[in-house]
């Protein structure tokens, strides 16, 4: 078995066998840790309606959910067992973040910033007992921006953290929204953003079939980019560095008709100036795309620079053999697939040099993309 931890269906559906030949350096951006003494925190004021992911759901999948949290919680909980499975996969280090059920946006903000600090002291012990294997993403409390920035700069400054995971909404109001202190926080200590969603919030037709987690988190995902554009969040702070899980969700699939918008109507470009292409090209997504093709249409919109591995570990909804994906697409050239790997991470995380005492060079992608390319020549 490729896997320990997870069950038959969190190996993606394809053979443990199919590893790549050629071994590059491999950072994984989207791995999910659970500090259980932040539900004990919390066990009091838990409400699960408050959760888009678990108010959407029929008792099937909340049956299957409890399951697959049995099955993962050595997997979610502790290091050894992360390491083994690393090890399984190719994945040289990871960048941890907190599951999205510990984002609990909906918490009132005083047991929120202590519940994210406590995420983010869980963390840092993992990274500081093997610093050679892990990087962290700290948790914000983004229900106020102050305490965001302000958790923010302390992971970053005291704890050594990497960059910042936030959802695609803070309990139902958008991230583009009354958060521009976080932003400013972000772009001031120049770390990376992932985002990563929860549901989607207005999913009465996704409880069955797991569909809001299979149709809900890309929505989610479409809709808080959607807004970070039109409300102009990316022309604001300029350097931000956001990626956006699952493969940024719908966003590449309709690009055209967002420029169309902006273009034909007054009511869609009331903040944004600039044509939408232009702030979607400054965006990196992860690879959980689960077909080849999907990520070649990527590839071409944005860029194999702007593509970084992600196996969304543990859940069943990952993909564990991220070096047998990469490797297998065809159109990629060595490069890319190296950037796409772990070059690209490594840059956004600051950790190249890091990689340049190990021997490791730097990203050399090249394939550039038709609406970058297009981005950056528009006029407008
Ligand atoms: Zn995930």
């Amino acid at each position: 078995m490729l896997f320990t931890c997870p069950g038959a269906a969190a190996r993606g559906g394809i053979a443990p066998t199919a590893r790549g030949a050629r071994r590059h350096f491999c950072i994984d951006i989207h791995c999910h840790v659970i500090n259980p003494a932040v539900d004990e925190m919390v066990k009091h004021v838990f409400a699960p309606e408050r959760e888009p992911a678990m108010k959407f759901s029929n008792a099937l999948t909340r049956e299957t959910n409890r399951r697959q949290n049995e099955n993962i919680w050595a997997c979610l909980t502790t290091v050894e067992q992360r390491l083994r499975d690393m090890d399984k996969m190719g994945v040289d280090v990871q960048a941890i973040s907190s599951s999205p059920a510990q984002f609990m946006y909906w918490l009132e903000p005083d047991l929120g910033a202590r519940t994210a600090r406590a995420v983010n002291e869980n963390l840092a012990s993992i990274v500081a007992r093997h610093p050679d294997r892990f990087v962290a993403l700290a948790n914000v409390p983004l229900q106020s921006a102050d305490a965001a920035a302000e958790e923010l700069e302390y992971c970053i400054r005291r704890l050594g953290f990497r960059g910042v995971e936030i959802g695609t909404n803070v309990d139902g109001r958008e991230v583009s929204r009354g958060l521009d202190k976080f932003w400013a926080k972000v772009q001031e200590l120049g770390v990376m953003v992932f985002m990563h969603p929860n549901g989607f919030t207005g999913a009465e037709r996704l409880s069955d079939h797991y569909f809001n987690n299979v149709i809900g988190n890309p929505l989610d995902t479409t809709v808080a980019v959607a807004h970070l554009v039109f409300d102009g969040v990316l022309e604001r702070f300029p350097k931000l560095k956001i990626v956006s899980a699952h493969g940024g969700g719908y966003i590449a699939h309709y690009p055209a008709r967002m420029d169309h918008v902006w273009g034909a109507r007054v009511d869609a470009r009331t903040q944004l100036k600039k044509e939408p292409r232009q702030s979607l090209a400054k965006l990196y997504f992860d690879t959980i795309v689960f077909d080849r093709d999907q990520l070649r249409h990527l590839v071409n919109l944005w860029g194999a620079d702007h593509i970084l591995v992600g196996t969304d570990y543990p859940y069943d909804m990952g993909w564990y053999d991220p070096h047998g994906f990469v490797d297998g697409c065809g159109f990629l050239k060595d490069p890319d697939r190296a950037a796409i790997k772990g070059l690209n991470a490594a840059k956004l995380l600051g950790i190249t040099g890091r990689l340049k005492s190990m021997g490791i060079r730097p990203a050399g992608a090249g394939a550039k993309t038709k609406a970058r390319s297009k981005a950056k020549g528009a006029k407008r």
